[in-house]
C-alpha cells in the first residue's frame, strides 16, 4: 500500500477537480403540482447525477488541468462526444434547478421584463415564442432563453444536451433560463402531454434568478 501511494505522488496522474451538483434550493416535492415529486427525485438524483458522474469521469481522461465548466462548453468541438453530452447535461440542469421555485406566480420584473418587452414585445409573446420552441423540438432538447453577442435576447432550441455556449451550437450565447423538454423531465405525470407540461412550468420559474442571469451575461 505505502508503495502504490508513493509512486501516485510522482507519476502525474492528474485528477481533476470534481464538478459538483449544487443542492437543490427545495424539496423534491415543492414544485408540485407543476412538476410531480418523484419526478423531480429521480431527474435530480439519478439522471442529473449521472451526467455529472460521467462528465468527471470524462474529465479525468481528456483533461490535463481542471477547466471551468464554461470554458469546456465553448471548446467543446475539442473533446469527445462523452464529455460533450455529459458537460452540457450537467451544466443543463444545474441552470435548470436554479431557475425554478415553488409556484408564488411571478412575473418578469425590472430588466427581465423591459428586455422582454423590447425584444419580444409582450409577456405573452415571449412566452408563446419559449413554448414553441419547446413544442418544436423534435425528440430530447432543451428550450432556451439566451444573450446573443448583441446582448438582445434570444429564444431557440438544441438537441440532446447541447446548449447555446457550445462552439458546435447553431445558435450562440449566454443561456440564462433553460426548459428541459427531454421525456423523463415530464413523463410520469404528463406522459405525452408535453404543452400541459411547458405550460404549467411558466408558473414554476424564478424570474428573480434569470433577471439575475441577464445581469451578468449583458455585463
Ligand atoms: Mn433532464
Amino acid at each position: 500500500m505505502g508503495l502504490v501511494n508513493s509512486l501516485s505522488s510522482f507519476d502525474g496522474n492528474f485528477q481533476p477537480t470534481p464538478y459538483l451538483q449544487a443542492p437543490l434550493g427545495y424539496g423534491f416535492g415543492a414544485l408540485e403540482p407543476m412538476i410531480d415529486s418523484m419526478t423531480m427525485e429521480i431527474h435530480y438524483t439519478k439522471h442529473a447525477a449521472a451526467y455529472t458522474k460521467n462528465l468527471n469521469d470524462a474529465a479525468a481522461m481528456e483533461l490535463k488541468e481542471s477547466k471551468p465548466l464554461v470554458e469546456l462548453m465553448r471548446n467543446i468541438s475539442s473533446y469527445s462526444s462523452k464529455l460533450r453530452n455529459n458537460g452540457g447535461g450537467h451544466y443543463n440542469h444545474e441552470l435548470f434547478w436554479k431557475c425554478m421555485q415553488p409556484a408564488g406566480g411571478s412575473l418578469p420584473d425590472g430588466i427581465l421584463k423591459n428586455a422582454i418587452n423590447s425584444n419580444f414585445g409582450s409577456y405573452e409573446n415571449f412566452k408563446n415564442k419559449l413554448s414553441d420552441a419547446a413544442m418544436t423540438r423534435f425528440g430530447s432538447g432543451w428550450a432556451w432563453l439566451y444573450v446573443d453577442e448583441k446582448k438582445s435576447l434570444q429564444i431557440g432550441s438544441t438537441p440532446n444536451q447541447d446548449n447555446p455556449l457550445m462552439d458546435v451550437s447553431p445558435i450562440k450565447g449566454i443561456p440564462i433560463l433553460g426548459l428541459d423538454v427531454w421525456e423523463h423531465a415530464y413523463y410520469l405525470k404528463y406522459q405525452n402531454r408535453r404543452a400541459e407540461y411547458v405550460s404549467n412550468w411558466f408558473n414554476i420559474v424564478n424570474w428573480k434568478e434569470v433577471e439575475n442571469n441577464l445581469r451578468v451575461a449583458v455585463k
